[in-house]
């Protein structure tokens, strides 16, 4: 009898496990979902590494609509509006596999499209697990129940889910910042190159602009603020950081704040045939753009070791997680450092050395090359 697995949360981890599962598997699984539908009108960018690209091409990314997604050449750094130097980006591409922006909905859609419909629940959220002989026994919060041999936690950094599975409240920590996002028409920006991903440090913040199309830029702010305040309040941060930036004309768009938090430390389940994907694994400062990719290498690894015959797959997993987890949480929170330095004099410091290592190969293999090509 086939084995049955069931996946919590319709975000890029759980599809894309759902797709390898469709496509390679002999799996039966279904997509529980919290949300009443996919949100496929959201319009913000994402930045996909080739890491992340390489696996996407196993599901037919390589076909993805041209016009619907960016390859950019360069990352420039920006110490306020003075250019510190560029990183090449196609140093790290391949033929088939490039780093690659587009909106996180075409990703969500792209990811959706190719699962078959039957496999989403909508409306679904777990209220209580049972643990008996090796099978899972699932009670949802509208009285519906399932039993299954896998379950695969993928609801994000909050994770509900897990709190219910582990019985105890899942730590994560607030950064002491905040997001801030927008998208706006090349046609009203024209000073940008289009070919680049400009990244413009400022004392307590960094801003990024990048293409995620043909037509639009997607705009991120990170500024620092300890204390969680309202939009209202960060609004009122983020102007300031834009008019020192003469990028005021981004303030005249929708923006949308978010709180930034980061896990604790990865977790493993008490029970061998739960697993936790993407966010709900670990989450990253966004200081790296590595979170989507993260989501998709988790998919791709656990994929791989659900086809093993093996007692320990949890294990496996776990030991291989983590050591993702460390090389990436590191470089992102020492960026989350070091793109908003205040003090002048190591602001200096921190742009004479970038300007060095950026051209540096042995830097470039161990800190990027590391996290972009496995
Ligand atoms: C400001 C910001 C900028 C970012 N920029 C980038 C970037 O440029 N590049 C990059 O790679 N990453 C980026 N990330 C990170 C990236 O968005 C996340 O790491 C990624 O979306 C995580 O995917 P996921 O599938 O684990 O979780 P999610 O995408 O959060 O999906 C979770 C899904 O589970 C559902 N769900 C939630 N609770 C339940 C429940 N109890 N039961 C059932 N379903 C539930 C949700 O509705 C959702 O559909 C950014 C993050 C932030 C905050």
């Amino acid at each position: 009898m086939k084995k049955k697995i069931a996946i919590i949360g319709a975000g890029i981890a759980g599809l894309t496990l759902g797709n390898f599962l469709q496509k390679k598997s002999n799996y039966e699984f279904i997509i529980y979902e919290k949300g009443e539908t996919l949100n496929l009108d959201e319009g913000f960018g994402i930045q996909l590494a080739i890491n992340s690209i390489s696996i996407l091409n196993q599901i037919g990314f390589k076909e993805f609509n041209k016009s619907e997604i960016f390859n950019p050449k360069t990352l420039v750094f920006f110490s306020k509006q003075d250019k510190v130097c560029d990183l090449d980006l196609t140093q790290f591409n391949t033929q088939a596999e490039k780093y690659t922006t587009l909106k996180r909905s075409s990703l969500i859609k792209f990811l959706k499209d190719k699962l078959f419909n039957n496999i989403f629940r909508f409306n679904k959220m777990i209220e209580l697990i049972e643990y008996k002989e090796n099978k899972i026994q699932l009670k949802f919060t509208d009285g519906g129940t399932d039993e299954v041999d896998y379950l695969i936690v993928s609801d994000g950094v909050f994770s509900t889910t897990k709190t219910i599975i582990e019985n105890k409240k899942t730590k994560i920590n607030f950064r002491g910042a905040f997001a801030a996002r927008t998208t706006i028409s090349k046609n009203n920006f024209k000073t940008l190159n289009e070919e680049n991903i400009s990244l413009i440090m400022c004392p307590n913040a960094h801003l990024v602009l990048y293409p995620i199309n043909e037509e639009e830029y997607n705009f991120i702010a990170i500024l620092r603020n300890k204390a969680n305040t309202s939009d209202d309040k960060n609004r009122e941060l983020l102007k300031n950081v834009l008019e020192q930036n003469n990028l005021n004309i981004l303030f005249e768009k929708k923006i949308s704040f978010w709180p930034i938090y980061s896990s604790n430390k990865p977790t493993i389940s008490k029970y061998k045939n739960i697993f936790y994907l993407g966010d709900a694994f670990y989450t990253f400062p966004p200081t790296m753009a590595q979170g989507a990719s993260q989501s998709i290498e988790s998919a791709d690894e656990l994929f791989k070791i659900l086809e093993k015959d093996s007692d320990n797959k949890q294990d496996i997993y776990f030991a291989n997680r983590l050591e993702r987890v460390k090389i990436i949480s590191r470089r992102s929170n020492f960026n989350f450092f070091v793109f908003h330095l205040c003090n002048s004099f190591f602001v200096i410091a921190r742009n004479f050395i970038l300007r060095k290592l950026i051209y540096n190969n042995k830097f470039i293999d161990t800190f990027l090359r590391r996290v972009f090509r496995k």
